[in-house]
């Protein structure tokens, strides 16, 4: 299996990652995203080591593979995706949102419905399979740009003032296809293998040239990765920001300059209502959102974590309203866990064999997303109060003659040293203030749609029949008063 030092070997291509103005180098190498390359390079390595139980044979490769791409076929194969899930969302603490198993729960997903993609004159499922193949056999980091550039809201691509702003066919080439134009917003593009570009919006027929669904190795040609501002170069050190440092995924518009793309590495094209199925009618959106869910639980957990490590250190956690609000942070993180439980335990069998975790349960929580993590953010904050600001502006003044003896005074807690107390209110504001807590709750909210959208999964994936029966036999219970016949 594929190593740590193997990724960041091959990150050392001909990609074109552009940032402030400039081409970045080998950007394995480069301040912006060495800590996070160095992330998914230990990811990597605790996936190739068998100790960690990450490693199955693939029934489609029959090799050893990663249980991350795994297709689940059982209750079993989705209780070990999960684990292996839960082992890399725990490298990160949930802080990374794109490492390789996001994407490639997408990819599992069209890969157990190949033939989704076969219609009409167009076989397009072998390209899946293969492509999917190639993913489980090179372990490789597939990231993806699904949402269309800004721009316009009020219409799609085609109303736009000008053609293919949003990435479209530009014309038909000899062995493939031409594209151009852009999509937002790769997260992690940078620093992946290969990008998988779709569009999960709703279309219009007018729309066609907009409805493609394609891979593409990161240094092809005219593919270029515009990097919003990074977290993670300015900063004075790991201490003092021990998140912004190691996790900044960065986020990428995706400028495609008149990329030729061979039909062997296309799903869909030029088909509106295809593009569409691929996420909802195999198990792509559902296996790729659950990823996203046994994540969030490492980040729940980790977030109640600090909460309680910090009432403890001011002395705080004996206190009745504190306890109160460390049991609804609690609520929360249980909330999160018991949905992503509840939707495997009460999975449900495709027609493809294929373990589907519940819908319901998988929607349920992600429907209130965008309001629950940042109420967990929120008290977070009020139970650090002011001690995430009274912090030295970095950990020089805790190693310098001139200033350690004030800060080793004045900022330690009882039976807590000031260098543990600084390390700890650091750490919670990288999770609740700093530029990368800002961005993640922006990913919290935003990652899979914005909130009125994934309220509308919870809404069409709930299975009204229960309920509307639960509420229609009651009403059937009773009648109007029967009117008293005058005498
Ligand atoms: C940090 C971060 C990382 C991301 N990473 C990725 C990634 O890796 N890959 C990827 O493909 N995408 C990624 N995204 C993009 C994400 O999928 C989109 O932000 C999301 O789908 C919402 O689209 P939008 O941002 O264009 O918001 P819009 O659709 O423009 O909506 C913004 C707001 O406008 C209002 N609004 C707009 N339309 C309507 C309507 N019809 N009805 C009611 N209200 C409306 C709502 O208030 C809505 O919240 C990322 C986003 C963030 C913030």
């Amino acid at each position: 299996m594929r190593t740590g030092a193997q990724y960041l070997k091959s990150l050392a291509d001909d990609r074109t990652i552009l940032l402030d103005g400039a081409r970045v180098g080998n950007v394995a190498q480069d301040s912006a995203f060495e800590g996070i390359a160095r992330t998914f390079a230990t990811m990597y390595d605790e996936a190739a080591d068998p100790s960690n139980g990450m490693i199955y044979i693939s029934p489609e490769t029959g090799k050893e593979a990663n249980k991350v791409f795994l297709i689940p076929r059982s209750l079993d194969d989705l209780v070990e995706r999960r684990r292996a899930i839960s082992t890399w969302a725990e490298i990160s603490k949930g802080f990374v949102g794109r490492s390789p198993d996001h994407v490639g729960g997408f990819l599992a997903g069209f890969a157990s419905s190949p033939e989704t993609f076969d219609k009409d004159d167009r076989f397009f499922g072998k390209n899946v399979s293969r492509f999917y193949r190639k993913v489980v056999e090179e372990n490789l980091f597939v990231t993806y740009v699904i949402i269309p550039p800004q721009i316009d809201r009020s219409v799609t691509a085609h109303g736009w003032s000008e053609e293919l702003l949003q990435v479209g066919a530009l014309k038909e080439q000899d062995g493939g296809m031409v594209v151009r134009g852009s999509q937002m917003l790769g997260t992690a593009t940078a620093i992946s293998d290969w990008l998988f570009v779709s569009c999960i919006k709703p279309l219009t027929p007018q729309d066609e040239r907009y409805a493609l669904s394609f891979v593409l190795p990161l240094d092809t040609q005219g593919l270029k990765v515009y990097c919003r501002r990074p977290y993670a170069s300015s900063q004075p050190s790991h201490f003092d920001y021990p998140l912004s440092t190691r996790f900044d995924e960065t986020d990428a518009l995706i400028v495609f300059d008149d990329v030729f793309v061979p039909w062997e590495n296309v799903f869909v094209y030029r088909d509106v209502d295809l593009v569409r199925r691929q996420f909802f009618e195999t198990a792509a959106h559902v296996l790729g959102n659950t990823q996203a869910q046994i994540r969030l639980i490492a980040k729940m957990k980790f977030i109640l974590g600090v909460a309680r490590r910090i009432t403890q250190v001011n002395g705080t956690d004996k206190i009745p309203s504190v306890q109160e609000k460390l049991g609804d942070l609690a609520s929360l993180a249980a909330i999160v866990e018991g949905m992503v439980l509840a939707s495997e335990s009460t999975f449900e069998m495709d027609r493809n064999g294929v373990a589907r975790p519940n819908p319901r349960f998988l929607y349920g929580f992600m429907g209130l997303q965008a309001e629950l993590y940042p109420r967990a953010i929120l008290l977070l904050r009020e139970l650090a109060g002011g001690g995430v600001i009274q912090l030295p502006a970095s950990y020089r003044d805790l190693t310098t003659d001139l200033t350690r003896a004030d800060m080793e005074r004045y900022l330690r807690s009882p039976n807590t040293s000031a260098e543990d107390r600084v390390k700890l209110f650091k750490l919670a504001w990288d999770i609740v203030g700093s530029e990368f807590a800002g961005r993640h709750l922006q990913y919290e909210m935003f990652y899979t749609g914005a909130p009125f959208v994934v309220k509308g999964y919870a809404f069409r994936n709930y299975g009204y029949d229960e309920a509307l029966r639960s509420a229609e036999q009651f009403l059937s219970s009773y009648k109007l008063p029967a009117i008293l016949s005058a005498k």
